[in-house]
Formats: C-alpha cells, structure tokens, sequence
C-alpha cells in the first residue's frame, strides 16, 4: 500500500484571535442588540472608557452581532457573514484605523469622498466611498472608527456632515478614551456609550485569551490599574523587571550605574527607527516609571491607601527619602523626562536621573 503523502504542514505563527468574544462588555452589547432587533439601533454610538480596556475589541464584536446572519445579537462566528469577518473581507464592515494604516493622526482622507484629488497619506477606501455604495448583503453598513481622539478638525468636520445625514441602514460607531478632544457637533450627535474597566479577574482572563504568559499576572494587573491594554504594553516593555531594579536602587542594594546597565540589558520591545533612538525609548519608560512611583509616594501622602495605587505594593524605599529629597529627586527624573526629546544618550539619561537623587541613606538601615 502506497504510504500517503503528508501535506506539507506550514510554520505558522499563532496569531492571537482577532475576532474574540470580548470580556467585560456584556451589557453594553446585548442592550443595543436587543435595540437592533426591535430597530431601534441608534445610528451613531461612541464607546467611551479608559485605555486599553478592550473597547475596539468589544465594539468590532458588537458590529459582528449586527453583520452574523443569525443576528443581531451574539455573533455565531461560523455562518458566511462571520466568516467573512473573519477573514477581514466582509463588505458592509469598514474599519477607519490609524494605526494599522501606519499613520498617528486620522486625516480627512480617511473620510472624505477624494473625487480624483491628489491625497497625500492614506489611500485606502474611505468613509464616504464607503458609504456611497449599497449594502451588499442586504443590512447593516457599519463603520467603526477606532480611537476617535486621532481625527483631526478637517476629518471631525468631514465625519460631522456624515453623522448628520446618515443613510438608511448605516451604523457609525466609534470609540475613544479622550471624548473631550471630540467636537461638541459631534458628541452631540452621538449616543454615548460607556464601557467599564473589567475588574481584575476578568483583566487576568483577557490577558490569559491574548495569550500573556507571565507567572505575574496579578502584580501586572495592578500596575495596569485594571486595563488589559496597559497591561501588555508594561510586560512588553519589561516594567515590571524595571520595577525591581528601580527598587533595588532605591533601597540602596544597587548602585546607580549598575541599574542603569541591568535597565538597558533588559529584554523588550521599544519603538525606534535606529537602535539609539530605541535605547532613549527604553529610557523614556523607566523614567515614566519612576515618575510614576514618585507620583504615588505624593498620593499616599495626600491620603490615598495603598492598595489604590498601581505601586501601593514597593513604595517603603522612597518613603525613606526625606520629604525634601523626594521633592528634588522628583524635579530631577521631570527634567530628565523631558530631555528625552533631546539627542541624548539613552545611557546618560539614566545617569543623570538615577546618581541625581541618590537613595537616602536611612534607607540602608532598613
Ligand atoms: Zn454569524
């Protein structure tokens, strides 16, 4: 007998689900699914909530409840709508995104009609060609803008005139965490809707599905302050191990230069175009963080209890600083911070925070 011949198995990378049932944003969902079953959907909604929560998650889940064939309602992810989504290639679906077109701002190109005009910038298909064809599955046409806060005036104003004369059928929905830099035309025109921070245990069980693998989930939560989002992005950039070090410096038990070596040894992800740029990146987040702890060593003398703050848990080596000290030593990490700008090294950056505001030396008795 022949021996089969295996298919040939390609390396794939896992890639995290793209489209997954997000936590914590059950009763916003099924409340306006509900709506959309009796058609009361209202036309345009702003999912408003802190960073990095999972709102553009929740709210691309949402649109698939409208889209699935068997809704509005839960998306059944298996029926041909759902599919398609899944496949990014669903025609009534389009995502107005800066980042995944590479870009920081979302410009009036992203919105407006270019009738042959020469556009700079993003050159995908834009609100208003979108809008200007029918449904092609017979419902819903939904546009979904995430992080509103990136639209500039001239694509505020070009997104005003769509929400203002909205075509049957077409749901915009958008998502922010800075409602306030929104034109009031257009919070106006809005039905707001406000998407909670999961608590920690749903935060620990977001970050388990995007497939977090860390034994410290727990103090990642906390230093997130609950957002999943924030979450990843500090145990991308290795905070957490940051953490130790600043402590360890703090307490006396590592010398300056030896923690600003371990920080630049550290494994991460910054964001640069060349390696220098990379290292003042990295040295921006350790300075962000010992703002941070800094900040927190302020709040807990304001009255604020420990278990309130993202560092409540490792503050005793700055508390040992006297007031003063503390003070100066936060002036020096803000001056610091804002030098990063600056075509410095990323080395003597550090330096220049961490022998700037030695740890006191009461700190060594403890
Ligand atoms: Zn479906």
């Amino acid at each position: 007998m022949p021996s089969k011949i295996k298919p040939v198995k390609k390396k794939t990378a896992v890639k995290r689900a793209e489209w997954t049932q997000p936590l914590g944003h059950d009763a916003w969902m099924e409340g306006l699914w509900s709506a959309a079953r009796s058609d009361h959907l209202p036309h345009a909604l702003l999912v408003q909530g802190a960073a990095g929560i999972g709102k553009f998650t929740a709210m691309k889940w949402f649109a698939a409840g409208l889209l699935c064939d068997n809704g509005p309602g839960a998306p059944c992810m298996s029926c041909g709508a759902c599919r398609r989504l899944r496949a990014n290639t669903h025609p009534d679906l389009l995502l107005v995104d800066a980042r995944a077109a590479g870009m920081d701002a979302l410009t009036v190109a992203f919105f407006a009609e270019r009738k042959g005009a020469p556009s700079g910038g993003f050159q995908g298909v834009s609100v208003g060609e979108f809008l200007s064809l029918r449904s092609a599955e017979g419902g819903y046409r939904v546009v979904l803008v995430r992080e509103a806060e990136r639209m500039n005036l001239n694509a505020q104003n070009a997104f005003l005139k769509t929400l203002e004369e909205p075509a049957p059928g077409t749901v915009l929905i958008m998502e922010t965490s800075m409602p306030a830099r929104l034109l009031e035309t257009i919070q106006s025109r809005v039905i707001v809707v406000r998407a909670a921070a999961p608590d920690a245990q749903v935060a620990r069980a977001i970050l388990e599905q995007q497939g977090v693998e860390t034994e410290e989930l727990d103090r990642l939560v906390r230093m997130a302050q609950g957002s999943p989002g924030r979450a990843m992005e500090l145990e991308r950039n290795s905070i957490p191990a940051m953490r130790d070090l600043l402590i360890e410096w703090a307490s006396g038990q590592r010398g300056a230069i030896a923690t600003r070596m371990a920080v630049m040894e550290l494994k991460g992800k910054f964001t640069g175009k060349t390696p220098a740029a990379e290292a003042r990146d990295r040295a921006r987040c350790f300075l962000d963080l010992g703002l941070e702890l800094w900040r927190d060593t302020g709040r807990l003398g304001a009255g604020l209890h420990p278990d309130q703050l993202a560092h409540g848990d490792c503050l005793n080596p700055l508390l040992a600083y006297s007031d003063t000290d503390r003070s100066q030593a936060l002036q020096i990490w803000m001056q610091v911070r804002q030098d990063v700008g600056l075509n410095i090294g990323a080395e003597t950056l550090l330096d220049r925070a961490l022998l700037g505001s030695s740890p006191a030396p009461q700190s060594k008795k403890r």
